[in-house]
């Protein structure tokens, strides 16, 4: 009886992620010994993977689960835990594009955005402001229930606060932080600088980024979605195609942005995303194990 009920729950834990009934089939089959790999490890089955102490724990294998840490930096200050990430492999064993959205949440496009990535099956990550968290925190916690990673972004964008020093950097990332946290529980080791690092980060900004536990990430691949043209659906796809060339590079991290005026940029993503499924990449969340773009 026990068996059964166990096995329900998986049948209805599958369909509701959006399993097809073959999918579920397979799946039973490895439902037993899955669930000896849950007595090991509870969270396994969850959709994302949360730090140990020692951050030993962040060599996985799944390029779509999102990685966070349950300490803020301050908590692991004060309880005397390690602050800094070990060196961790970077993912190349397959071409993976990462779809990265800026500059949200807000209440409208984003949303957009993530009923096509549901409906498509992919995760996607978005590296948030502060301030539009804050006002758009329900938002935030589709974006985090959904499977999506979520990346810092800065509190406020403003470059002429953010580059005034590296400390001035650092605290709106941890202010940032700590909103994150308050609505989801966690707190992501991936960051976004605005504007990217080329020409404002000096070698002070580096190493205050990795002496605070964070993995920085720029781009290698845009829509050009914040030009000022602001360019349609169609041309965002060809710029992105354009980009990738006649040698796709193994790892593309695609910048676009999740914020009001962006419609065209969700318009475009049904087609971007068969675009690179056909150029054989498969879709991933950025974690401090994606490779570098450059
Ligand atoms: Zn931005």
């Amino acid at each position: 009886m026990k068996k059964f009920f166990i096995t329900m729950v998986i049948l209805a834990v599958f369909s509701i992620s959006g399993y097809t009934n073959q999918e579920v089939m397979n799946e039973n089959v490895f439902a037993k010994s899955a669930r000896v790999l849950d007595e090991i490890n509870p969270s396994r089955n969850a959709n994302y993977l949360l730090a140990d102490e020692n951050f030993s724990n962040l060599q996985i294998n799944e390029i779509d689960k999102p990685i966070y840490d349950k300490y803020s930096i301050e908590d692991r200050e004060k309880l005397g835990l390690k602050i800094t990430l070990p060196e961790i492999a970077p993912y190349k064993q397959e071409k993976v594009a990462y779809l990265t959205f800026d500059d949200g949440p807000d209440d409208k496009v984003t949303p957009q955005i993530l009923d096509i990535l549901k409906r498509e099956n992919v995760k996607a990550t978005f590296f948030v402001l502060g301030n539009m968290v804050e006002q758009n925190p329900k938002v935030l916690q589709r974006i985090f229930k959904e499977g999506h990673a979520i990346g810092n972004h800065s509190y406020n964008h403003v470059y002429s606060e953010l580059y005034k020093s590296p400390w001035d950097f650092i605290a709106q990332f941890e202010k940032t932080d700590e909103i994150i946290k308050k609505y989801t529980g966690v707190r992501p080791l991936i960051i976004r600088a605005p504007g990217g690092t080329a020409g404002v980060f000096n070698n002070d900004y580096w190493n205050m980024v990795d002496a605070s536990g964070y993995v920085e990430y720029d781009w290698n691949i845009c829509t050009e979605d914040a030009t000022a043209s602001v360019p349609n659906a169609s041309t965002q796809v060809n710029n992105v195609k354009k980009q990738i060339g006649d040698y796709p590079p193994r790892t593309l991290i695609i910048l676009m942005h999740s914020k009001a005026g962006k419609e065209e940029t969700a318009k475009a993503l049904p087609e971007m995303i068969h675009m690179l499924r056909n150029l054989g990449y498969k879709f991933g969340v950025v974690t401090p194990m994606t490779p570098q773009p450059w």
